[in-house]
């Protein structure tokens, strides 16, 4: 059976045979890519970016800066790119019609067809995707970091990644993912995307989106499940450490704030962009891929700073909406009203003066505390989590630091090719 991802196009993994894998990489030029590259392999031959089937030409490139679409009028909004110098290109004597094999940490890991070598406005792409083109915006600085021509072309997977514990059960690609939903029964299933460990206000947004999936009509008592997909990829100084992230999403089902029945856990590799609404027509995308039918939007999402208005994301989407085969869910701000005494939305009690928001410094400062906060805002179970994910992932903090960076234990690794 055909699976249908974004763009009605079907879902096809790019991986090849591991028996046929080491005659087709001998003799390939060898180029190493760096990690921002091996994610998106990961991403494109899996489909969890489907339909792209490697990185992007500059028609496709030209077509996603100015109107949002792929050539061919798909819908999509974030450049995938490949970039070299024009000294790399020389050294490795690279010329458009090439195949090379990209290298992570030395393994074969992908062959890459090379179709064509171009150049970009970065500027102009910059003030596309993120709405400015100031180098301290952090998409705009990844942007600006390219090397100055791009490669366009199909990639194929040698070797299949090695998830490494505590994230193996963790990495399930689209066409696995479809199949888990149809065991579990699920005729809706909502996305909660996340970079986060979760407070209450975090997993209310997810309650909510439940209620709001469940009763959209026709309603029939629908088996209704919450995807938490988390992102795992470039990590930046004082954010949460991975593992922390992905095992105390994964806490909230197992400690029974939701179940087996209506809750799973999963990732993918991803450098965040903070694209804010591009980013959140980019996380449609993904999500269709995954087998989701629909997205829970909150506020200011994959925002950063003051770059985008809190609800500029709901904006963008609902003007495609009708082109998506993902219905988005929109949510407001959970806080916490100490007068009602219970979590509630932002706008629903008449409480305002009182509302106590979560903010990120506000949980920051209650973990740093290390005293165990109420469950009303911080689940035990989910906090002792973190501090045993400190202490066994993160050099004693469940922040990135410098150490965590240089000593951790990468989340995949490309084993050697056999044979
Ligand atoms: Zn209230």
């Amino acid at each position: 059976m055909a699976e249908i991802g974004h763009g009605g196009k079907e879902i096809v993994e790019r991986i090849l045979d591991p028996k046929e894998a080491p005659a087709k990489v001998r003799g390939l030029k060898q180029v190493p890519v760096r990690s921002q590259i091996a994610n998106e392999v990961i991403g494109i031959a899996y489909g969890f970016f489907c339909p792209l089937s490697g990185f992007m030409g500059k028609e496709d490139l030209d077509s996603v800066v100015k109107r949002m679409r792929l050539k061919d009028g798909t819908i999509w909004s974030i450049p995938i790119l490949f970039d070299m110098s024009d000294q790399e290109l020389a050294d490795y004597g690279i010329k458009e019609g090439d195949t090379v094999c990209l290298t992570y940490h030395d393994n074969p890991m992908a062959i890459f067809e090379i179709r064509e070598i171009y150049t970009y406005d970065k500027e102009a792409m910059c003030q596309s995707i993120f709405g400015t083109a100031e180098s301290k915006h952090p998409g705009c600085a990844r942007t600006y970091a390219y090397k100055d021509k791009f490669l366009g072309g199909d990639i194929t997977l040698v070797t299949p990644p090695k998830i490494n514990p505590p994230f193996d059960p963790y990495f399930i690609p689209p066409l696995e993912m479809r199949k888990r939903f149809r065991e579990k029964g699920w005729q809706r299933i909502v996305a909660h995307q996340t970079r986060n460990v979760p407070h209450t206000g975090h997993e209310w947004l997810m309650k909510g989106a439940w209620f709001q999936t469940y009763a959209e009509l026709p309603i029939e008592k629908p088996l209704v499940g919450v995807l938490v997909n988390a992102i795992i990829g470039e990590k930046r100084k004082g954010d949460y450490i991975d593992e922390a992230i992905i095992l105390t999403q994964d806490e909230l089902r197992k400690s029974g704030y939701f179940g087996d029945h209506n809750h799973m856990t999963s990732l993918t590799f991803w450098d965040m962009r903070y694209a804010g609404p591009k980013e959140a027509v980019f996380h449609a995308a993904l999500r269709t891929n995954l087998g989701l039918t629909h997205h829970m939007y909150g506020r200011d999402h994959a925002g950063v700073g003051t770059y985008y208005g809190p609800y500029d994301a709901h904006h963008l989407l609902a003007t495609v909406q009708d082109e998506l085969s993902i219905t988005p869910v929109y949510s407001m701000n959970w806080l916490y009203c100490p007068h009602c005494g219970e979590i509630t939305s932002e706008g629903l009690c008449n409480h305002k003066k009182e509302w106590q928001k979560f903010s990120g410094t506000l949980i920051r400062s209650i973990v740093e505390d290390g005293v165990k906060p109420p469950r009303l805002i911080f689940r035990p179970e989910v906090f002792d989590l973190v501090m045993e994910c400190a202490e066994k992932y993160g050099f004693g903090s469940p922040f990135v630091t410098d150490e965590y960076l240089a000593k951790r234990t990468p989340v995949f690794t490309i084993p050697p090719l056999a044979g």
